[in-house]
């Protein structure tokens, strides 16, 4: 497909309506993407023509959800250039893969007195599963600190880590600020010290190339629905010696070798850590997002989104009161600010009026926002169907929402 914005955006059937009297304008991104008509085609077509539980039956239509399902496991070991395809498991989103690392490595290999580090950029959703690992273990959570344009501090965490430290688990994109961390340095450097990494790739893996043996990391979380898939699904990638080393997550069905009331051996990787009958819809019109972003190609995704990144700062900048929060060096297209004098909400609550749907609050980062002294941020984030003009749009609603507190 080549890059033609109107073919693109016609293949997205909810960015054609209006709200609120005005056209949509969606820049919550971020948030979640929207689905384009191939995803929601292979929702119903499943239904309509495969609807079968899988990997068990004798029969066609179980035998053919089966193909499809697995399907998307072998388009995602290339889409993040895993060695096999028994690397990637399926879970709930980025949130339980992170959870599932938490309950099973961490059950297995985390100690008293071990150390964990994450970052100040990040997620609840890879704080709060390390906290209750480490309040359970008598481990401790280190943090590395961010400078005041929202980048990680490498030197402090250099002198974060030590013997004491058996896993990183970092953020490689931050939701809230945009920025790009230097994750290849920050897990080579943990390497050197013998502990594993775990990269949360909720919002890298649709902006960037994420390659698994490039980077080298121990993990890799991610969620479907901010690819343009459907909601509640999400992969755990992790290297095959590392998930075999580790005790299963859930137990039930499919998990299992053979159950006695004695004794229970449990399956292969990656069905170990997939008990129970998956969500075999959205794993397979998952495989049709992906296959979206790889006809479009991920270059050409982000030459765009960074086009509209850089247009959207010049343009947001000239605006009276307009305040960035995070101005990294190295982002991805997503731009939080504050309109000073104005609370956030209050900020989202005018746009949206005009049609323009963006994020405020703490995006779930709470710890970032007391770092800058702030209760929250608006943010719009950019994807491959936004266009200028819709910045345009929303330039003019801004300034004159600014105007109100900036005269
Ligand atoms: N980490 C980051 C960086 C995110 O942006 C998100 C989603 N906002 C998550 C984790 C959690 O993803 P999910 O809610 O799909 O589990």
């Amino acid at each position: 497909m080549s890059f033609n914005i109107e073919e693109i955006r016609k293949l997205f059937p909810v960015l054609h309506q209006e709200v609120n009297g005005k056209p949509l304008v969606y820049f919550d991104n971020a948030a979640t993407t929207q689905k384009p008509i191939s995803v929601i085609e292979a929702l119903s077509n499943y239904y309509e023509t495969d609807n079968s539980n899988i990997h068990r039956g004798a029969h066609t239509l179980a035998d053919r959800a089966t193909r499809y399902f697995e399907n998307t496991r072998k388009i995602l070991k290339d889409f993040v250039n895993a060695r096999e395809e028994e690397e990637i498991i399926f879970t709930k989103g980025t949130t339980e893969s992170i959870n599932l690392v938490a309950s099973t490595f961490g059950r297995k290999y985390i100690k008293a007195g071990d150390e964990i580090i994450i970052s100040t950029l990040e997620h609840h959703s890879n704080i709060v599963p390390w906290q209750m690992l480490c309040e359970e273990k008598g481990a401790t959570l280190k943090v590395i600190p961010i400078s005041d344009i929202g980048e990680i501090d490498l030197e402090a965490y250099a002198n974060l880590l030590s013997d004491k430290t058996k896993l990183v688990s970092i953020v490689h994109v931050s939701n809230a600020l945009g920025t790009i961390n230097p994750v290849k340095q920050v897990i080579h450097l943990a390497h050197e010290k013998g502990a594993k990494v775990l990269l949360d790739g909720a919002q890298s893996t649709s902006h960037l190339d994420v390659d698994v043996q490039e980077l080298d990391c121990d993990f890799l979380a991610f969620s479907a629905h901010k690819l343009y898939g459907p909601t509640g699904l999400g992969v755990l990638y992790g290297k095959r010696e590392v998930l075999e080393s580790m005790p299963p997550y859930q137990g039930g069905g499919e998990m299992i070798k053979e159950v006695t009331f004695a004794k229970t051996t449990y399956n292969e990787i990656p069905f170990k850590f997939e008990a129970g009958t998956p969500n075999i819809a959205d794993v397979i019109a998952f495989g049709k997002a992906i296959d979206f972003i790889q006809s479009v190609g991920k270059d050409r995704i982000k030459a765009h989104e960074d086009e509209l990144l850089g247009y959207a700062s010049k343009t947001f900048s000239e605006i009276k009161g307009f305040e960035p929060v995070g101005t990294a060096k190295e982002k991805v297209s997503v731009i939080s600010f504050n309109i000073r004098g104005m609370h956030p909400f209050d900020v989202g609550m005018m746009l949206d009026a005009n049609g323009i749907a963006v994020r405020t609050g703490h995006h779930c980062t709470q710890p970032l926002m007391k770092r800058f002294g702030i209760e929250g941020t608006v943010r719009a984030s950019f994807s491959v169907y936004n266009t200028k003009s819709e910045i345009d749009q929303m330039a003019t609603s801004l300034a004159k929402i600014a105007k109100i507190k900036n005269k």
